[in-house]
């Protein structure tokens, strides 16, 4: 090597020793003839000193940030209030006394200090300046101790890593694929795997007992803005195991993975039925830092005066309740921004009304009794000072959805809270009706398992046959999806012939699961975790992007390599494609 050590590890231990140092210019100053220069690589910076009567003072007065240097010198401390407590290397400077120039440098879009505050587009187009930034190296940094932390933890249970084809065909999990058409077989595609989902329930079939794998899921999702066309997913798979067997193998990894963020869980993580979940906060991913519930206040309203209440209620509808703590102080702007977000999420209106001493205002106010509006203020544990905020729909989910939307932005105004909330949302319902298609589609992924008393009931009811589905969810975040799954092929059937999937079309399209599932399939179940959103969270980043590497832009585009692009005739020839004119 050409270094003798990292620039971020010179401290006043090596006092007096000579060092040679490799990295980029981060700054430099003229200070009265002496030039200080901050040289950085991935463990940090350290400060260069060249006296004026130096003979590499002319070398060292034409760099230039981020041109790349070899030097070599004396620690030596540095003179009182010079001293930087800040920094690791903050207590001493190097005196060079040898100095080359590797590389220049022409001149840049952006700082590497300031990166994060440049616009996104040509922060990925220059991603290699971007990530010279000290917190994009510790998010890649930590991104890599997760990993590891994982490859260790399964390995150490007896998981096996596997690979698993990237070139494919189709496996659902509710996106679009991915298609790459094929030079030999023209007119065939290959799909990119939504997930490695059919794959590993084959090795389950192969006995291989254990699996995982940090597999690259790659889904054609419409654009939002924190999706990425490919996520990494620690992705596993175990046989002959129950949900609670999977939920601790789980609570393992994830103190496992929280440990290298220096961060100690407690496990087991809570358990909350989906019912329960939507009952109580709207959510099939409530953020648990935040006590605040949903009050389902129907009994309250059943003789009501009030019509749409009245309504609902006769269409056997829902009403649910809940208190803005202070919210009295509301301004009317703010009011109908709520009502507004209610609206986006499915609300035909919100009721609001404000508690003002004995009284209640707000536009419903006048229909509501007393009595009414007094076991209103009891249910929500409401005081003078505070809003109440009722919302009806004659659809139950949606009533929640929207009242859960209200408690996600009046968390926001609650002195925040940085635990880490963990539960895993379990009895899901196996199926949702599409009405558009008027078929059944799997609630998670087709190939979960029914709730076995609930079975006999899968063709006359099937939206109460509850599944053995389960999420992990972290402060509102989904971090993972799993589920105990199908081992029989007659019962598989069953629930793809629901989503209108005919034993014909089911054999062509999921045949080499229905096939390894008759032959001997054990009992399995899994899970896939989105590392991505893990290691988000961990390095405090908002977005995904933060923690890949070479991330797309919510358009779906790379700006570093353009891509996608359009390609040569030649090529697409020997593809036997021909585009569409536009
Ligand atoms: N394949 C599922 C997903 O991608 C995870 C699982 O059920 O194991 O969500």
């Amino acid at each position: 090597m050409k270094r003798t050590n990292y620039c971020g590890d010179i401290t006043a231990q090596l006092l007096g020793t000579k060092q040679t140092l490799c990295g980029w210019v981060n700054s430099y100053r003229n200070h009265g003839g002496v030039l200080f220069i901050n040289v950085r690589d991935r463990s940090g910076v350290c400060q260069l000193v060249v006296e004026p009567n130096s003979p590499f003072f002319e070398v060292a007065y034409g760099l230039r940030n981020e041109y790349v240097i070899e030097v070599t010198g004396t620690v030596k401390r540095r003179i009182e209030g010079a001293v930087n407590p800040n920094m690791k290397t903050g207590e001493i400077e190097i005196l060079v006394e040898d100095l080359k120039v590797l590389n220049t440098c022409i001149a840049l879009p952006f700082e590497v200090e300031n990166s994060r505050n440049v616009a996104e587009e040509i922060r990925l187009k220059y991603r290699y300046l971007d990530l010279r930034n000290p917190k994009m190296y510790a998010n890649l940094l930590l991104r890599h101790r997760i990993a590891q932390a994982a490859r260790r933890y399964l390995d150490a249970q007896g998981f096996l890593e596997v690979e698993t084809p990237v070139l494919t065909r189709s496996t659902p999990e509710g996106a679009r694929d991915y298609l790459v058409p094929s030079r030999v077989h023209h007119g065939e595609f290959y799909a990119l795997p939504q997930s490695p989902q059919m794959f590993k329930q084959t090795l389950m079939a192969s006995g291989i007992d254990r699996y995982f794998q940090l597999a690259r899921c790659f889904r054609d999702e419409d654009l939002r803005a924190d999706r990425q066309p490919e996520h990494t997913q620690i992705d596993m798979e175990m046989s002959f195991v129950t949900i609670d067997d999977i939920h601790e193998i789980v609570e393992g990894l994830m103190k496992e993975i929280f440990k290298t963020a220096g961060k100690d869980l407690q496990t087991p993580f809570i358990k909350l039925p989906f019912d329960e979940a939507m009952d109580k906060y709207g959510s099939d991913k409530p953020d648990l830092r935040y006590s605040l519930q949903l009050v389902n206040v129907a009994d309250i309203f059943a003789n009501t005066g009030f019509k749409v209440f009245q309504d609902v209620l006769a269409a056997k509808g829902a009403i649910y309740a809940l208190k803005a703590e202070k919210g009295a102080a509301y301004s009317r702007g703010r009011l109908d921004k709520l009502t507004e977000l209610a609206k986006k999420n499915g609300a035909k209106g919100l009721v609001w009304l404000k508690i003002k001493g004995a009284a209640c205002e707000g536009p419903a106010a006048k229909f509501f009794t007393a009595q009414e509006l007094q076991e209103l203020q009891q249910a929500l544990n409401a005081a003078d000072g505070d809003l109440m905020l009722v919302g009806s729909d004659v659809n139950l989910r949606t009533c929640q959805t929207f009242m859960g939307a209200l408690r996600k932005e009046l968390v926001k105004e609650l002195p925040q809270n940085t635990d880490w909330a963990f539960a895993w949302i379990t009895s899901f319902p196996l199926l949702e009706y599409i009405p558009e298609e008027d078929r059944w589609d799997a609630a998670h992924n087709p190939f979960t398992a029914a709730v076995e008393e609930d079975l006999p009931n899968l063709e006359k009811d099937p939206g109460s046959v509850r599944s053995y589905q389960f999420d992990l969810v972290l402060n509102g975040n989904e971090l993972a999806s799993g589920s105990v799954r199908n081992c029989r092929r007659d019962v598989q059937e069953r629930i793809l012939a629901l989503m209108k999937h005919s034993k014909e079309d089911a054999a062509i399209r999921f045949g080499m699961l229905l096939n390894a599932l008759e032959a001997g399939a054990p009992p399995h179940g899994g899970i896939g975790l989105g590392l991505d959103r893990i290691t988000a969270l961990l390095a405090g980043e908002e977005s995904i992007r933060e923690v890949i590497a070479f991330p797309k832009t919510a358009q779906a585009v790379c700006p570093l390599t353009e891509s996608p692009n359009r390609v040569d005739q030649k090529q697409l020839d020997e593809l036997g494609i021909q585009l569409a004119k536009e």
